[in-house]
């Protein structure tokens, strides 16, 4: 029996994983399950797999938990840092499936018992690295990571031939958009941003798919869990979302890790590492798709990724500074304050208004977050006046 916890289990992540997990009850035993107020889904899932503990990050919606929950015999909490005391609690495995910034501490709290923790929070990584890795070595801990890319990459990058890795390549499908003009992408609905051609997904990492703020994200989230130089990391657009991304070594080699688009696959590597299980998700049928197509990304069109590549070959504090401007730009656009290309003028802005100095600790990262949320909502409130 493995003993696994899930922390933002009533998302797209959250809930793939729980699918995994139910298929096979006898393998796995629920520590922990947490969202932000989402009590039905919450309540449900937990009274499923008969959670110990069931928390909500919000404090206001533990009440309508704890009526859900009655008599159910899993436990109710409530509040951030109720979550963190979940993530503490002790699981072999941990999912960090906490969409933004809001996912760093919790992720950290999870990492402190030395277990293994399955990375989908891309965030934490984007504003943390450093923080993060750090916790991993001084912990003992293990990171895998569950960002289909970047799991393609662990599956392919041979570690005792590091230093014979001469780039790594990660896919992206272009996003919904990849054919408009930037005059069309003007009029962008947040309903179009979100409908992925090819992924389903929750909003946030949708909208960051459809303007490659991702791919940008995915790159400084990468330099971070291999060991390469970012001037080895390439991007490429593959529209079909069959090969999630190589590794091409220094005799010519090109690894790739090939799957249909589901996040069951990624996960369920995580989830059985160093092993394999069974998953349900449809087979790839290479003759039906046919062709695979590829193109290199247009960054004119597509300023995020050329932001984010610039935060990291900057380093320091910049890409903590573009995480938390995007995620404030993006809130506002799916709350139809702001238009869609204003998300990438609201990071460039933000970026060039507040550059401090590289954090070293924790307490520094959440500060350099919060002061680039408060400008990133300073130039939302000027597009909106
Ligand atoms: P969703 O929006 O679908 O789910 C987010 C989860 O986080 C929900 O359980 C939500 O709870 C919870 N949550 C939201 N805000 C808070 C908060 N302040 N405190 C605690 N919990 C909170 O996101 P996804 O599942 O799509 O993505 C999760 C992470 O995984 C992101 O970092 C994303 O970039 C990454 N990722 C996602 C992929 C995907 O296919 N979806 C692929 C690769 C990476 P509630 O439901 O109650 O709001």
């Amino acid at each position: 029996m493995r003993r696994v916890s899930i922390l933002g289990a009533t998302g797209s992540v959250g809930t793939s994983t729980l699918d995994l997990i139910e298929r096979e009850p006898d393998a796995f035993e629920v520590v922990a399950l947490t969202a932000n107020c989402d009590v039905g889904r919450l309540a449900a899932a937990a009274r499923r797999v008969r959670a110990k503990l069931a928390v909500v990050a919000d404090e206001t919606c533990l009440p309508a938990l704890r009526e859900a929950l009655a008599g159910s015999g899993v436990e109710a909490a409530g509040g951030a840092r109720a979550v963190c005391e979940a993530a503490r609690m002790d699981a072999d495995w941990t999912m960090a499936a906490i969409v933004g910034t809001a996912g760093l501490k919790p992720a950290l709290a999870a990492l402190e018992g030395g277990g293994t923790v399955a990375l989908a929070n891309k965030e934490s990584l984007v504003s943390a690295g450093e923080v993060v890795t750090r916790e991993v070595a001084r912990h003992g801990a293990t990171l895998l990571p569950v960002d289909s890319e970047h799991n393609a990459i662990f599956q392919c990058f041979e570690s005792d031939n590091a230093d014979q890795v001469s780039r790594i390549i990660l896919t992206a499908s272009g996003g919904p958009f990849r054919e408009r003009s930037l005059d069309e992408m003007r009029g962008i609905t947040p309903e179009q941003a979100v409908a992925h051609p090819n992924w389903s997904m929750g909003a946030k990492i949708s909208v960051d798919s459809a303007t490659l703020m991702n791919k940008g994200l995915e790159l400084i989230e990468a330099f971070h869990l291999f060991p390469v130089a970012p001037e080895q990391l390439d991007v490429i657009v593959h529209r079909q979302s069959v090969i999630h991304s190589m590794v091409e070594y220094a005799d010519g080699s090109v690894l790739a890790q090939l799957g249909s688009p589901d996040m069951r696959v990624p996960i369920a590597h995580a989830l059985a590492w160093p092993r394999r299980m069974a998953t349900p998700c449809q087979r790839l049928d290479l003759t039906r798709i046919g062709r695979l197509d590829f193109e290199a990304p247009d960054h004119a069109r597509f300023p995020c990724l050329r932001l984010a590549r610039e935060a990291l070959a900057a380093g320091g504090a910049r890409p903590a500074v573009l995480n938390a401007a995007n995620e404030v730009a993006v809130a506002a656009f799916l709350a139809r304050r702001i238009g869609f290309l204003e998300i990438a003028a609201i990071v460039a802005d933000t970026l060039e208004r507040y550059d401090p100095a590289a954090p070293a600790t924790l307490d520094q990262v959440l500060a350099i977050d919060a002061e680039a949320r408060n400008i990133a909502g300073e130039r939302v409130k000027d597009c909106v006046a």
